[in-house]
């Protein structure tokens, strides 16, 4: 359920939406100015203490700030400022967190918030879901990417040596908080990437979402207020809706990962952090909508409008020439591939997910025709 609230005291706006999960049920807010909001933030966070976890670039922006916002509304505050970059989302970092946590002699009742992207939120996250056994936990989402999908679901955890998010727990935060001011500061590559998710979530479930996404594809760019609050709000809605259904991926909750399949193999193709995620994601998409296409499930119009958006949100469209025997081993070792036949999400029609098996054939002819030659 989505309701439109208004803060007198700092003329702040929001929007929220429930997310329904029964006891871990929790609501998600959108809005600007949020995070001075004084009388805001005390009706989201309900402990006293609050431990504030974020990094070195997002800190000198944001953190004194919401100190101050949180101090007005009579919490205790202390902040671990972590350093920055996916290759952080580690042991190493985690165990800084706990530290703090040992060291301030923070009890059961601390809460723990994250303010910054998908690192600090799936770090803090999974931070809170260990410490003392799980305390509260309140995500301050940054980046657009963290704001329509990684705040949304629960999952958290760190990267292992040996292989992405392994090491995690599903743990749901106690608020969401989405501040579109934050996103100012935000480079357009990283908005770019965070676009691919919003795509993702017309695409697979939303036709009409899609059209309104192509109609503002402008205006999000521009990061206009009006337009990243209904893009946020409605990929929220669809993540949580489906997350809903399936809060632990036994089935639905994989077209979620529609363009993945691709964008991993690009992903670790290239070595991680050569493209942005989204980047990879992007990319995906136009590759799995030429393999819809070609399977009949989809139309050549359809196939050329979700090419042409991925463009418009400043994200690759052409795969890079990895080689096809690469290509194939890559999606072979995909975590969605189970017994040795790789699951594809597909689009039958464009705004409606399948998950499927494809004859290699035609995957082929999908790889020859979106890598760059
Ligand atoms: P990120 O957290 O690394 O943020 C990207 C960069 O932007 C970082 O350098 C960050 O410090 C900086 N930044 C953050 N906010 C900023 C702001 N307002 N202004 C300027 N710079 C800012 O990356 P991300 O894209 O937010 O998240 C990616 C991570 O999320 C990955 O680790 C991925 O595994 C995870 N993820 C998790 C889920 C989930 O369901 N839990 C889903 C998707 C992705
Ligand atoms: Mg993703």
């Amino acid at each position: 359920s989505t309701k439109q609230t208004m803060s007198p005291e700092n003329n702040s706006s929001s929007k929220v939406l429930n997310v329904d999960l029964g006891e871990r049920s929790y609501p998600i807010s959108i809005g600007s100015s949020l995070l001075s909001d004084s009388q805001f933030l005390q009706s989201q966070i309900k402990g006293k203490r609050i431990v504030i976890v974020t990094n070195t670039v997002v800190a000198p922006i944001y953190l004194a700030g919401l100190e101050a916002g949180l101090r007005a509304a009579g919490k205790d505050v202390v902040s671990v400022v972590l350093p920055d970059g996916e290759e952080q989302k580690n042991w190493t970092s985690l165990m800084l967190i706990f530290d703090a946590l040992l060291e301030q002699k923070c009890d059961r009742k601390t809460t723990l918030l994250a303010l910054g992207g998908g690192v600090i939120g799936d770090m803090t996250g999974f931070a809170a879901s260990a410490y003392m056994r799980g305390v509260p936990f309140v995500q301050v989402p940054t980046t657009l990417l963290s704001q329509v999908d990684s705040s949304v679901g629960g999952k958290t955890g760190i990267n292992h040596p040996l292989g992405k998010n392994m090491i995690g727990a599903f743990y749901q935060p106690q608020a969401v908080i989405a501040d579109i001011g934050t996103l100012q500061s935000l480079p357009d590559k990283e908005l770019s990437a965070g676009l691919a998710e919003v795509i993702k979530h017309g695409a697979i479930i939303d036709a009409a979402f899609f059209d309104w996404i192509e109609a503002n594809m402008a205006a999000l760019r521009a990061k206009d207020a009006a337009a990243l609050t209904h893009a946020i709000l409605r990929s929220c809605e669809i993540k949580a809706d489906i997350v809903r259904q399936d809060e632990r991926e036994g089935g639905l909750r994989a077209i979620l990962n529609f363009g993945h399949t691709f964008g991993h193999a690009i992903e670790s193709g290239l070595g991680y952090g050569k493209w942005l995620h989204g980047e990879a994601v992007g990319c995906g998409m136009v590759m799995a909508a030429d393999l819809s296409c070609r399977l009949g499930y989809m139309d050549y119009v359809s196939k050329t409008r979700i090419k042409q958006l991925v463009e418009a949100a400043g994200l690759p469209t052409v795969a890079p020439d990895l080689g096809e025997e690469r290509w194939l081993e890559l999606m072979e070792v995909d975590k969605k591939n189970e017994g040795g036949k790789i699951k594809f999400i597909l689009l039958k029609p464009l705004g409606q997910a399948v998950i499927t098996s494809v004859p290699q054939d035609i995957l082929l002819q999908t790889l020859r025709s979106c890598i760059s030659h």
